[in-house]
Order: structure tokens, then C-alpha cells, then sequence
């Protein structure tokens, strides 16, 4: 039976773009991933929570507990170089000293019929910016235009435009006083920066209210026409798309679905409607 959606978010909505049938086996049937059965995917499995567990770290770091401290729990090799690379880091870690800085904040705002969430690695002030970070921990640096595309970089910069002010003194905050940064924790000094412009956040808002038009309205979820999607997808066995795993470096960017389910709507800052 499949689910009543009330939300949407980045990885949501680039499931479906990516394929339809992806987002609804996720996202309306809530299908589990079926089991791990390679050695290469229990590898990326272990990426996977070490990268999640890097984003703990660097929460830590920003609420104020010592950098001696939380690297004591940066316990595995990937941790420890990834920790190095960021305490190191100047350009990160003097953000500390900022006096505008929030850490995996939610912000949501009414999109169509919907709710738009997304909950953010680490937003900073400086006075007169608002820069998005989002920490990535992947073995590929993508391409910069590759990432420009992502609904998450859209996602992100238009939300805080129509969300964000609450972090401006109760003024909306402008398209240009935003900028949003992946900081890779592999490949420290090679971030990837997007600003934005008022041009930009009305043809991303456009287009994300169309996608939530269609959602609303769809009755079937084709699967892709893109066969190269599918050798690593996570669902391909109920697809008849293969049984075997694709590169699993490309399968970062497919699996990075966020537990939406679990944010806690108390804590989400947003526009009332
Ligand atoms: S295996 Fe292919 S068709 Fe099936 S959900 Fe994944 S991407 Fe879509």
C-alpha cells in the first residue's frame, strides 16, 4: 500500500528525477534495500557510516567541544585522515568564531502541496553572507558542473532564500547574499562554491514547483530509460535491471538518501502558512 507523502527533499526529488520507479520503490513503498551481498558493497557500506560519523565529528567540533577531544573518536583510518584534513583547515575551522553559525539545522517551506524539507550540514554569517556548507566525504571529487545541477545545490540555496529568515533578523535573505560550498574531506583544497543570484533562485523555485505539481499528479513510476542508472541502484532486483553491482565509487552520489523520516518537525525553522 503505498504511503501518503506530505514532504519532499533533495534526495527525493532527485530520485525522481533520476527514475520514477526509484522514487516510489523509496519514498511511497519505503522498500528496504535488499541485502548486502559483495564484498565491495559492505565496503561502501562502511564508507557510508564513516561519513556519516565525520559529520558528527564536525558538529561536535562547531558546538564547542574540544578538537583534542572529538579527535580521540576519530577511530578509523578514513576518520583520522578526514579529521586531519579538516582541522587543518583554517579556512573551516576559523568559522568557529563566527558569531552567525548553525549546525544541522532544518528548514522547511509549503511547496505546493507539499512540504519542502532539508536539513543542512553547518550554515555561517559572516556579517553579510550566508554560506551553505555540506560536508562530503566521497573518493571522487565530482565535477563542479556536475554538482551546479544537483537538485541538492538548488534545493538548498532557494530553500534558505524562502525559509531563512529567522537566521536574518526576521528579513527574507536575498539570493545574492547566498553561497553554497562542498567541502570534501578527501580533497580539502578543492572545495566546490555556487553562489546565487535572484535569476537563479526564481528558475529553481519554478522548476521545484513543477516537479511537486507532477508528483502530486502522477498515477505511474516509470523506470529510467537510463540503463546506466540501474547498475547502481540499490533497487535494481526488483527490477529485473541486473543483480550485480556497478562501480561503487559512482554509487555514492545514488545512495545518499537522507532519513527524512527521522527529522523532528519541532525543531524546523520555517515561514508560517
Ligand atoms: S533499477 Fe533502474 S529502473 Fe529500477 S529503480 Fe533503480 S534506476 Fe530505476
Amino acid at each position: 500500500m503505498p504511503i501518503e507523502l506530505t514532504s519532499l527533499s533533495q534526495s527525493s526529488l532527485q530520485d525522481y528525477n533520476d527514475c520514477p520507479r526509484r522514487f516510489e520503490l523509496r519514498y511511497l513503498q519505503r522498500l528496504a534495500y535488499p541485502a548486502i551481498e559483495t564484498e565491495p558493497a559492505l565496503e561502501n557500506e562502511k564508507h557510508q557510516r564513516e561519513g556519516e560519523y565525520f559529520h558528527r565529528l564536525v558538529q561536535q567540533y562547531f558546538i564547542g567541544i574540544p578538537a583534542e577531544q572529538v579527535a580521540k573518536t576519530a577511530n578509523t583510518d578514513n576518520l583520522q585522515r578526514w579529521w586531519d584534513n579538516f582541522i587543518n583547515n583554517k579556512n573551516l575551522t576559523g568559522l568557529k568564531d563566527l558569531a552567525g553559525l548553525r549546525t544541522e539545522v532544518t528548514l522547511s517551506a509549503p511547496l505546493g502541496s507539499f512540504r519542502l524539507i532539508a536539513k543542512y550540514d553547518l550554515i555561517a554569517m559572516d556579517g553579510k553572507k550566508f554560506y551553505i556548507y555540506d560536508w562530503k566525504t566521497y573518493r571522487k571529487r565530482p565535477k563542479s558542473e556536475f554538482l551546479a545541477i544537483r537538485l541538492q545545490t538548488r534545493v538548498y540555496r532557494a530553500l534558505l532564500v524562502q525559509a531563512g529568515a529567522f537566521l536574518n533578523g526576521g528579513k527574507p535573505i536575498a539570493p545574492e547574499q547566498i553561497e553554497m560550498i562542498y567541502w570534501f574531506s578527501d580533497f580539502p583544497n578543492d572545495p566546490a562554491h555556487f553562489p546565487y543570484q535572484a535569476d537563479q533562485f526564481k528558475r529553481d523555485w519554478d522548476a521545484l514547483t513543477r516537479y511537486a505539481e507532477e508528483i502530486k499528479s502522477a498515477s505511474s513510476y516509470p523506470k529510467t530509460e537510463d540503463t546506466n542508472r540501474c547498475l547502481y541502484c540499490p533497487y535494481r532486483s526488483y527490477c529485473n535491471r541486473g543483480i550485480r553491482a556497478g562501480d561503487g565509487l559512482d554509487a555514492e552520489l545514488e545512495t545518499e538518501a537522507e532519513e527524512l523520516f527521522d527529522i523532528n518537525f519541532e525543531q524546523i525553522g520555517e515561514i508560517e502558512f
